[in-house]
């Protein structure tokens, strides 16, 4: 039996206002910990699965960084190639056994609703570390971090998506997410790579729809850069007639509010040229930073801040 007192973190549409103020203000507590002292032993005995059927760099380490920083254990499965994945083994059998082993698995996993099912077998938390073209949960509270500290609000805002945001998972989170706030959404793409409309019918922001980044970029305060998704298309002709469809220049730059930001959840390929890195409104490192603390916050919420 699924055990429904557990704390799933499965979709953004799970979180309340409370639970995102509540996870933003515990992030602001956990940087100024690691920035003092390096973090706490506040999930000190507790161990955590990293269950990674795809590849990751910054989700997996985070994670990992945050479990370590807590004080915690990491038990690392990177690559699900050398364990009895390889052999057949199924996601539910491979949940029941590492769930005898750690207080909570973090999965990555090609499948939209692989999560969910996880969660359905497991008794300790599942962590959705993104879902095929599903959701990516933790990496849009990062995000909101982030806007947070870069714009020091986020009511008000105009935020601009861009590129593959049909199979993005990150902006199908983030957009939806930004439902408790009052912003308005900007959704640059190609046609066949638009936000799906099963994501739209969600949104509670206005949005404008655009197939042009030069018209978008004068009024964004938030422009979110995406790659174009290449393991999601079945032909790779097709890919790689996508792959340079929006590109942010230095000289695009110019046309960006000296206010505004730029962020990529990464990795990045050409859709940001690296001349760009060096301008102070190349967010997206930070991010990546504000990701460990927001992370810190979401394991520590998850194992009852270390009260068993
Ligand atoms: N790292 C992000 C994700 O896992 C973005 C990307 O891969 O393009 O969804």
């Amino acid at each position: 039996m699924p055990n429904s007192s557990l704390k799933h973190i499965l979709t953004v549409e799970q979180f309340s206002a409370d639970f995102i103020s509540t996870i933003l203000n515990e992030a602001a507590a956990h940087q100024k910990n690691v920035q003092a002292k390096g973090g706490s032993k506040k999930l000190d005995s507790f161990v955590s699965t990293n269950l990674f059927y795809e590849p990751s760099t910054r989700t997996s380490s985070s994670f990992a960084a945050a479990m370590y920083r807590l004080g915690g254990q990491v038990i690392g499965i990177n690559d699900v190639a050398y364990s009895s994945v390889a052999k057949g083994e199924t996601l539910e059998d491979t949940i029941r056994t590492l769930e005898q082993y750690s207080d909570v698995i973090v999965l990555r996993h090609p499948d939209k609703g692989a999560a969910a099912l996880a969660a359905s077998v497991s008794s300790v938390p599942i962590i959705n570390a993104g879902d095929g073209t599903g959701e990516h949960p933790t990496q849009a509270l990062l995000d909101l971090y982030t806007i947070m500290q870069e714009q020091g609000k986020i009511d008000g805002l105009t935020i601009t998506m861009v590129g593959d945001l049909k199979h993005g998972r990150t902006v199908h989170s983030l957009s939806k997410l930004l439902n408790h706030y009052k912003v308005t959404l900007q959704f640059v793409s190609t046609e066949d790579l638009s936000m799906p409309e099963d994501v739209c019918q969600k949104l509670t922001n206005p949005m404008t729809r655009f197939t042009d980044l030069t018209s978008a970029l004068p009024t964004s305060d938030v422009v979110y850069m995406t790659r174009i998704q290449k393991e999601r298309f079945k032909d790779l002709d097709e890919y790689h007639a996508h792959k340079d469809d929006y590109v942010l220049s230095e000289n695009l730059m110019r046309l960006v509010k000296k206010t505004g930001t730029i962020m990529h959840p990464l990795p990045r390929l050409n859709e940001i040229e690296q001349e760009v890195d060096n301008d102070p409104r190349a967010a997206y490192f930070r991010q990546v930073q504000y990701g460990l603390y927001v992370r810190m916050a979401l394991l520590a919420h998850v194992l009852n801040g270390g009260e068993r």
